[in-house]
């Protein structure tokens, strides 16, 4: 069937795109996402305009069977270690940095901390740590590598460290190249990297809230490279910062670009995209602003996100409801919503948490419990790595031990 396609130069102007009206655009951008066609900057500012919650969850399940047809939900076992809170980014939304080195309250932690996290997180069943830290001007570059040397040498487990911004931060300490540091951390035995610090990939909101972090284009491009690299990568998304509609389109666009760009390149791309919602309170100055009544997403603001993510990613095949910030019953809610996988582990959090998110009290989630919201939201748990290789069941693992 023919569609008349709204003209791309009115794209953002919902009076001139829209001769289609009301029931009619739902039903065209309906049988658009059913049919497994993309959707334009421009329509996925009407799906978000003219759809619920609900409506767009449903949607989104229909591209999340598309590229996931089995009734299963995937999660990591894995624990998070901030190995600095020493910052010179002065992100206005964050609580964890301290920005002198000299603070009371400043640490880098010692290689005996992090090897009894490493420990802990073994005896959880983890297969991966998730790395990161502030951008410590007092650290060499020779301590990233060592760091990552240290534990791939020493460890069973999937490195998955530093952000972008924490990229550029070594090439700053070393005067390398993006690439060069990349190839040494790959060397050294990192796995992959997170797509920690993309927030919201628009310049206008990083220059109010982050201004002095690594800019949209900087982070896109480090992100190519590492997947040209080969190492397994992420993208993320954090909403509530007082960003418009039109913001958020942009940095779903350009994910969707430079993951066009990877596959077409014979790479695997980001293989999963995971938000959450900005947490602030008078820790942040974010929080202490006298525009803070702007700030903040809640639950069904985020249940939306996360549908119509699903739905504009379209080329990112695992999708992921994260319980920290709104909670796990709203995750369960995330995995009818288009998500087929939840995250995570953790077994520690010191970052979103001194914002003040909701579930302040409680930064872990062991596998059972895990398991056991999966089960409630109506599908099968099955345990992944970092690559989404899924890994032994417990279940099966007991059956086959018996059957020995
Ligand atoms: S969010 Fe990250 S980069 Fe920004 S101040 Fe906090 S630790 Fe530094």
């Amino acid at each position: 069937m023919q569609r008349r396609l709204p003209k791309q130069g009115r794209l953002y102007n919902y009076a001139g795109w829209l001769t289609m009206k009301g029931v009619k655009a739902k039903q065209y951008l309906s049988d658009k996402v059913t049919a497994g066609e993309r959707v334009t900057g421009a329509e996925a500012l009407q799906l978000w305009q003219l759809f619920g919650c609900m409506e767009l969850a449903a949607l989104a399940q229909l591209v999340r069977l598309r590229h996931n047809p089995a009734p299963v939900v995937t999660y990591l076992v894995d624990r998070n270690i901030n190995y600095t809170n020493v910052c010179n980014s002065d992100c206005s939304f964050c609580a964890f940095y301290r920005h002198s080195p000299s603070d009371p309250e400043a640490y880098v932690l010692s290689r005996e901390v992090i090897a009894a996290k490493v420990r802990e997180a073994i005896e959880l069943g983890a297969s991966r740590i998730l790395l990161q830290g502030g951008h410590n001007d007092e650290l060499p570059y020779s301590f990233y590598l060592d760091l990552i040397e240290w534990l791939s040498s020493n460890y069973p487990l999937q490195l998955n460290a530093f952000s972008p911004s924490e990229v550029h931060q070594m090439t700053v300490v070393s005067g390398k190249r993006s690439l060069e540091v990349l190839q040494d951390l790959k060397a050294a035995g990192l796995f992959g990297l997170p797509g920690g610090g993309a927030e919201i990939l628009d310049n206008e909101v990083r220059k109010r809230i982050s201004p002095k972090k690594i800019p949209a284009e900087r982070w896109l491009g480090i992100m190519e490279e590492v997947q040209s690299l080969g190492l397994v990568t992420t993208a993320t998304m954090v909403i509530g910062f007082g960003e418009e509609l039109e913001h958020r389109i942009r940095h779903l666009e350009r994910l969707r670009d430079l993951q066009d760009r990877s596959i077409k390149g014979g790479l695997e791309g980001f293989n999963l995209f995971i938000s959450w919602t900005h947490q602030f309170n008078e820790r942040t100055s974010l929080g202490r602003s006298r525009h803070a009544a702007r700030y903040g997403a809640g639950a069904v603001e985020y249940l939306k996100n996360v549908a119509w993510s699903r739905i504009v990613l379209d080329n990112i095949r695992h999708h992921q409801s994260s319980w920290p910030t709104c909670g796990a019953e709203i995750a369960e809610l995330g995995l009818h919503a288009g998500c087929d996988d939840i995250g995570s582990t953790m077994m520690e959090e010191n970052v979103v948490s001194r914002a003040g998110a909701t579930t302040a009290t409680k930064w872990s989630m062991s596998p059972e419990e895990l398991e056991r919201h999966i089960r409630q939201a109506g599908f099968e748990p099955r345990r992944r790595d970092s690559a989404f290789v899924l890994l032994n069941h417990p279940a099966a693992q007991a059956a086959a031990d018996a059957a020995a």
